[in-house]
């Protein structure tokens, strides 16, 4: 059994009206939706993402299709009610598998939100961004920080609620005590690079760190809605480390440049 301590903030930020950002944290199901469209119609869309998320979180076991089917049915849900304006959301996080081969975590990801992962002092982006600058740095057109800043850096190539055959990334990780992971909206780290954003995670509780990060990128500026959610790794008294897993993430959802 996987054993998770969580903190997470969220704030409407010093410029926008509205916080269209929503998030889960129901362990063991840990989620960001970041909605977007017009005549506020955004925070209709995340809040139907989270709510099909938060349907399979009181399942047991979790498991990896129960993750994707909430998904589809979110993405279905919001194409139906597209009206006169189109409306969509980004959807990312974290799920505790209990399999019978070991505890394990999924990462999955739709749009721009992001997961990374702090082990030992190392902060890691796992999840891949769907965006017009993500292509640009693949490319080698722009780097990785000057992505972060670009004109064009809202412009998301894949959403809930733009077609209805998408798929979203998803990856899968052994749960390792000690770990900590952090699931943000684009508001956090737009405006703040990764050696701002690393002190602030590692320091103190989940709900300590997640309300310092929020904090930090209103005080950056705020352009944007910004959502934090922390979750801690804890360690389990009757199973100690024992993985057969490698560290690294095992790709077993789409790739970028696949195509989808
Ligand atoms: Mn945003």
């Amino acid at each position: 059994m996987i054993r998770f301590s969580h903190g997470a903030a969220t704030s409407v930020g010093r410029v926008r009206q509205v916080n269209e950002d929503r998030f889960l944290a129901v362990p063991p199901l840990f989620a960001v939706a970041d909605g977007m469209g017009g005549h506020g119609s955004g925070d209709v869309a995340s809040s139907i993402a989270i709510e099909d998320m938060a349907a399979c979180a009181a399942l047991r076991p979790l498991f990896t299709e129960a993750v994707l089917t909430a998904l589809e049915h979110a993405n279905r849900h919001i194409i139906e009610r597209h009206s006169e304006t189109r409306m969509g959301t980004t959807v990312t996080g974290l799920a505790g598998l209990e399999t019978a081969g070991g505890d394990h975590l999924m990462v999955f990801n739709i749009g721009d939100s992001r997961v990374y992962r702090l082990a030992g002092h190392r902060l890691e982006q796992l999840t891949v961004d769907h965006s017009e600058v993500q292509e640009l740095v693949l490319a080698g057109v722009i780097t990785r920080e000057q992505a972060r800043t670009h004109p064009r850096r809202n412009v998301v190539t894949r959403a809930l609620g733009s077609e209805s055959g998408m798929l979203p990334d998803h990856w899968l990780l052994p749960a390792i005590s000690g770990d900590r992971y952090l699931i943000c909206s684009d508001g956090l780290f737009s405006e703040l690079p990764d050696e701002a954003i690393l002190p602030l995670l590692a320091a103190g509780a989940p709900q300590q760190a997640a309300e310092a990060l929020v904090a930090a990128a209103c005080d950056a500026g705020g352009h944007d809605n910004v959502t934090v959610i922390v979750v801690d790794i804890d360690a389990d008294d009757d199973s100690a480390d024992e993985t057969t897993l490698p560290r690294e993430a095992l790709p077993l959802g789409k790739q970028p440049g696949e195509g989808w």
